[in-house]
């Protein structure tokens, strides 16, 4: 895939990059592996000042940012500047945490004194996704700045200007040029980069077949993974849900980000008395939504972010229905070539379905009927995936009960599934392993070193 920048609204190329030749990713790698040595050594109150500049300077300038995030991937112009302000919100957190998150922990054996040091590996690579350009970045780049490691991204070969973006804060923000490099390359070049020895660990997030290859390339160099992968996430409601309130969110979390997020509802787990009644509310809120160019229209969704991933969509909802699954909101593709996709909700999906089986990456809801609670319990565990999902109950204690059955790295319970720094964020299952965000994912990339005084 080209290194470009094409509007999925227009369908225009915007600009294309040079990707770096193999020369320069190494002269780039060397580069954060010499700035590790001198980064490791500054204190926590020197980064710390260092993140809350970048904080502020995604605050002042997230219109600016916003729209580079429109242009590249289609989010309305509002959610790409809520996304920057999400980050400026990452960045604080690990600048007042982390100091805490990393200190030393005593721990009480036979030696006169033993602890726990939280230590930082070196050069971390970062593989990264198209939907949410910045947060996916931030989220890994404040805590491992921010306990000493030194960051290569790359990033998707359609956001390059988002990548660029990020080395600009970061730079302006006033850290040292070697802590931080994005490398333009295509996916055929992560696994050199992987293999070179400066380079200690790698977190991917994206795809399974992506998450696969680059665990594999790094498992033979025995070096540490973060996989966060696709969602299937079930979102469950009983028969005592707040039907208005549960088909609300149930629509929001099917068209967060035109469809195109991980931990968007998927399969829609309704029980049987119910059933009927929410479908209809959901149906109605999803056909009142609008579309528009996502960088002049006050838009409620954009288009898709490629147009030949609208197609893998409308191909999955054909095969679906070839295999028996009925439109209730009929949408899709606006036409060939398009990026642009129309909401619809599948009901009957059965096992077998592309709509049960795989990931819908996009607008479509997969509607099925379970019997009663356990039931649907067994339908949203019956799934290879395990990122995220939700249950619908006004009876907080059954809801904590059926959460806690739920196969996946996060349950929530009347709410939307969303990420928080405070939280960590991570899967299960084909979903991926690891966490980011919260102590837990600050600690992923430290040597966690035992020290024994005896
Ligand atoms: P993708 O195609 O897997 O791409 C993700 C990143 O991996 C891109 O930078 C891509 O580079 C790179 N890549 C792809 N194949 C690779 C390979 N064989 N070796 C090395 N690098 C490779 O995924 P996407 O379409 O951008 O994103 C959608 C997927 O990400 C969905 O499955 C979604 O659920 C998942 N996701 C998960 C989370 C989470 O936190 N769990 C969050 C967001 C998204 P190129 O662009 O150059 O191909």
């Amino acid at each position: 895939m080209a290194i470009q920048t094409m509007n999925p609204a227009t369908n225009e190329v915007v600009k294309t990059f040079k990707p770096h030749t193999t020369e320069e990713v190494n002269q780039k790698i060397e580069a954060a592996d010499k700035g590790f040595q001198k980064w490791r050594q500054t204190s926590f109150e020197e980064r710390s000042k260092l993140m809350q500049k970048c904080a502020d300077i995604l605050d002042n300038d997230a219109e600016k940012y916003g729209r580079i995030i429109s242009l590249e991937m289609g989010k309305p112009l509002k959610d790409g500047i809520a996304e920057v302000r999400k980050c400026a919100t990452a960045c604080r957190y690990y600048a007042e945490n982390a100091e805490d998150f990393l200190k030393d922990e005593l721990v009480e054996t036979k030696a006169d004194k033993s602890l726990i040091a939280y230590q930082p590996l070196g050069v971390i690579l970062a593989v990264m996704p198209w939907n949410f350009p910045f947060w996916q970045v931030f989220r890994f780049l404040a805590p491992a700045l921010m306990a000493g490691n030194t960051g290569l991204l790359k990033h998707a070969s359609n956001v390059p200007q988002c990548a660029l973006a990020i080395e600009e804060i970061v730079r302006k923000a006033g850290f040292p040029e070697d802590v931080f490099y994005t490398l333009l390359i295509g996916s055929k070049e992560v696994d050199a980069v992987i293999q070179h020895p400066a380079v200690k660990a790698v977190t991917l997030t994206g795809s399974e077949g992506a998450g696969a290859h680059v665990a594999a390339t790094a498992g033979k160099e025995i070096k540490k993974t973060v996989l966060e992968l696709g969602g299937s996430d079930p979102f469950i409601v009983l028969d005592d849900a707040d039907l208005e309130l549960a088909s609300e969110n149930a629509m929001k979390s099917r068209m967060v980000n035109t469809g195109q997020s991980c931990i968007a509802a998927k399969r829609f787990i309704v029980v049987a008395t119910i059933a009927d009644a929410f479908l209809e509310k959901m149906k109605k809120k999803m056909a009142a939504l609008k579309t528009g160019d996502p960088l002049k229209d006050d838009c409620d969704y954009g288009p898709m972010a490629r147009p030949d991933l609208a197609e893998e969509l409308e191909e999955q909802v054909k095969k679906s229905v070839e295999k028996g699954a009925v439109i209730v909101l009929d949408g899709g593709q606006e036409k060939k070539g398009s990026a642009y996709f129309k909401p619809m909700i599948l009901k009957n999906v059965k096992p077998g379905m592309p709509a049960y089986e795989e990931e819908m990456f996009g607008p479509v809801a997969a509607f099925i009927v379970a019997k009663d609670e356990q039931d649907a319990i067994r339908i949203a565990n019956d799934s290879r995936f395990g990122l995220a999902g939700s249950v619908w109950t006004q009876d907080q204690e059954r809801g904590l009960k059926v959460a806690r059955q739920v196969e996946s790295g996060a349950v929530f319970v009347n709410a939307m599934v969303a990420s928080t720094p405070e939280m960590p964020f991570g899967g299960i299952k084909k979903s991926g392993y690891g966490r980011e965000l919260s102590y837990i994912g600050i600690r992923e990339f430290v040597n966690q070193k035992s020290i024994w005084i005896g």
